[in-house]
């Protein structure tokens, strides 16, 4: 399967734990990320990640066309809900891009959880499918 990943400056090193935690079930996926997202998560793991631009570069942009296209099964974005800035890609046009396929995707870390574990069970097998 394939999982895009994307964190806020404010949630960054969450998404590193993250990665850190479920690297298990990561490991077994293909990895797309925003730029900085991608290279801190690598710093800190040894997955793999194909890394787009930096997001205020338009790595959101270029994650946002792979979504477009259905060829992302699962996204992990977690957004700062406080203090995003200025240049940080919008949550919202992720998340349209995703409800247009029925693509699952994560905006904080419980749901996130949830969704890694789906994912290794085998829960969304469904993709397969329906692609
Ligand atoms: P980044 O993009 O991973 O390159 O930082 C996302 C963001 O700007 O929040």
């Amino acid at each position: 399967m394939k999982i895009g990943l994307v964190a806020h400056d404010t949630k960054k090193i969450l998404m590193q734990n993250f990665c850190i935690a479920y690297r298990g079930i990561l490991n077994k996926n293909e990895l797309y990320a925003t730029g900085t997202t991608g290279r801190l998560v690598e710093e800190v793991t040894n997955l793999n990640i194909h890394k787009f631009l930096a997001g205020r570069l338009g790595g959101d942009q270029q994650l946002g066309a792979q979504i477009e296209n259905n060829n992302i099964d699962l996204v992990i974005f977690l957004r700062d809900p406080y203090s995003p800035k200025s240049y940080e890609p919008d949550a919202y046009t992720i998340v349209s891009l995703c409800d247009m396929h029925n693509i699952p995707i994560a905006t904080n870390l419980a749901t996130a959880e949830l969704l890694i574990k789906a994912l290794d069970r085998g829960d969304l097998e469904w993709r397969e499918f329906y692609k």
